[in-house]
This record gives structure tokens, C-alpha cells and sequence, in this order.
């Protein structure tokens, strides 16, 4: 189905939780939510920019400084929201770091990040909404993996580990889920011009950065999407219950090969 079918989809009334909220892709995915008439939480480590933001979006915005990686605090998070608004229907977990390298670089301390913030902080999230959720008999928990949640991304070795997880936990977990009226989606964009692009370049070329994965990334992608369309997308994913959406010509195609390809002996 198109995507443009969904674009006028209201979400009113609904409550709304962004994880990552303050910058970039949940930004932008707070701000769609927000336009089609959810109340949404923007949450993020950094508590000035979720709270920049939660100003941007006017009486439908509050904001919230947590650590996803703190399975309290996201608890508290989601206990606190749904006790102010009376329910929670859209989880989006989507705070993530980008950590690359080879395996022989890696030490113990890139391993830990990728994996508590990429993976822990989206099972935080879930664990935290889908008994909420469950006992409301609706919801919708959105995570954010990327298009290294479907293939390989070269020298990216934590990250595509960790995106490749949470594309599991959220395929593995929807047909739970939807015994329980909670619908579970994931999102798996192609490249996103973000500040997380940057944190990319900025690094050692052995940390998957550096000039030379520029030129490789812009050989894939000339243009990259923009966090905006990526919001739009997901949210269209969230009105017709995507299980995967994929954002990105690349996404799709690669989306699309890997679900029909046929098995391998
Ligand atoms: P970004 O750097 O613009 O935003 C990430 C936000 O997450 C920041 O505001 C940061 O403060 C917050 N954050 C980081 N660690 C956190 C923590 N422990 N607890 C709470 N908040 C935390 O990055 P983005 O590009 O918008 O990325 C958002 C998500 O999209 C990530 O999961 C990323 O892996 C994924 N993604 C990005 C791209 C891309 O090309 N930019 C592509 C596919 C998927």
C-alpha cells in the first residue's frame, strides 16, 4: 500500500512515548505523532533537547530526561505517563548510538554501549510498555533498528549486531503480542541525515568512520532520506500495522530479496 494513503491518519486522542525524542529521527517521529494529534512524551538522555522539542510541539509535548540503558527509570517513565494520561498507546524505541569497528578492535566497552543502549534500552521499552499495554488490550510499540538491521553494515560490526537483534526481539515478539491486542512494529531505515551520521564520520576509520566511509556510504545512497520522511513513514507503518517497515529504496529492495529469497540448503 502507498504510504501517502495514511498521511492524514489521525492518532487523536493518544499518548505517545519517543525515546530518543530530542534530536533527529525521534524528533521527527514526535513531531508526526504530535501533528496527527498524539500527546507525546519526548524522552532522551539529554533533557534540554527532549525538553526543546516537547516546547516545539506546544500543549502536545512534555518532555522527559531518561536513560534507556536504566530499566528503572524507563519503568518509572512509563508508569508516570500512564498514570497522568490514563493510557499509553505508542512506545516508539528508538534511542541509539552508532558503534562500529572489527571484531579484532573491538574492546569490551564498545561491545557494552552498543548493546546497552541499541539493544537493552529497546527491551527497556518494551518491558516496560507491553504490560500496560496487554492490560488495555491496545498499543503499539514501534522500535527503530535500520537497514544494518537487515544486512550487513561493513565495519559496523556492534552496530549490525545490535540492529539485527532488534529486528528479532520485534518479528519474534509480534505474534505474542497480538494474542494480547498490542501490535509491535519495527523500523529499518537506509542512511538518514542525522547527527548520528556524524558521530560516524568523526570516528577512527578502524571504528567504521573517516572520509573514506563517506564517499562508500554516498556510493550507496547519493541522497540520503531526511528524518522527516522516515516519520512519515513510520507513523503511515503504524496506522496500517507494518511488522517491518522498511525506509529507503535500498531498505526495500533488500527488505524485499531477503523475504522471498528462497531458503538455502
Ligand atoms: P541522533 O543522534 O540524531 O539521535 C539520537 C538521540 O538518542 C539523541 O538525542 C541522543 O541524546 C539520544 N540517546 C542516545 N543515547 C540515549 C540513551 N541511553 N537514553 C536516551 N536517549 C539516548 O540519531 P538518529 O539518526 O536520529 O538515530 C535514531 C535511531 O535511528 C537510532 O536507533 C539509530 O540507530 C537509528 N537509525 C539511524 C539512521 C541514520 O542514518 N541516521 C539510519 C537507520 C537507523
Amino acid at each position: 500500500m502507498s504510504g501517502t494513503v495514511f498521511r492524514t491518519r489521525s492518532f487523536a486522542p493518544s499518548v505517545s512515548i519517543v525515546t530518543g525524542g530530542g534530536s533527529g529521527i525521534g524528533r521527527a517521529i514526535a513531531t508526526e505523532l504530535a501533528r496527527r494529534g498524539s500527546h507525546v512524551v519526548v524522552a532522551d538522555l539529554d533533557g534540554a533537547r527532549a525538553k526543546q522539542v516537547a516546547d516545539d510541539l506546544g500543549e502536545r509535548g512534555s518532555a522527559a530526561e531518561v536513560d534507556v540503558v536504566d530499566a528503572e527509570a524507563v519503568q518509572a517513565l512509563v508508569a508516570q505517563t500512564a498514570e497522568r494520561h490514563g493510557r499509553l498507546d505508542i512506545m516508539a524505541n528508538n534511542a541509539g548510538v552508532a558503534i562500529g569497528g572489527l571484531l579484532e578492535e573491538l574492546d569490551e566497552r564498545h561491545w557494552a554501549k552498543a548493546l546497552d543502549v541499541n539493544l537493552r534500552g529497546v527491551i527497556n521499552g518494551v518491558s516496560a510498555a507491553y504490560p500496560v499495554m496487554s492490560a488495555q488490550r491496545s498499543g503499539h510499540i514501534l522500535n527503530t533498528a535500520s537497514l544494518a538491521g537487515l544486512i550487513p553494515a561493513p565495519a559496523m560490526l556492534p552496530y549490525t549486531t545490535t540492529k539485527h537483534a532488534v529486528v528479532g526481539l520485534s518479528t519474534a515478539l509480534r505474534a505474542e503480542a497480538a494474542s494480547r491486542g498490542v501490535r509491535v512494529s519495527v523500523l529499518c531505515p537506509a542512511f538518514v541525515d542525522t547527527p548520528l551520521l556524524d558521530e560516524v564520520y568523526a570516528a577512527p576509520a578502524s571504528f567504521g568512520g573517516g572520509s573514506s566511509v563517506r564517499s562508500r556510504v554516498r556510493l550507496m545512497q547519493p541522497r540520503f532520506l531526511t528524518a522527516e520522511l522516515v516519520a512519515a513513514r513510520a507513523v503511515d507503518g503504524l496506522a496500517s500495522n507494518k511488522a517491518v517497515i522498511p525506509v529507503g529504496w535500498l531498505a526495500h529492495t533488500l527488505w524485499r530479496l531477503n523475504r522471498y529469497a528462497p531458503p538455502v540448503a
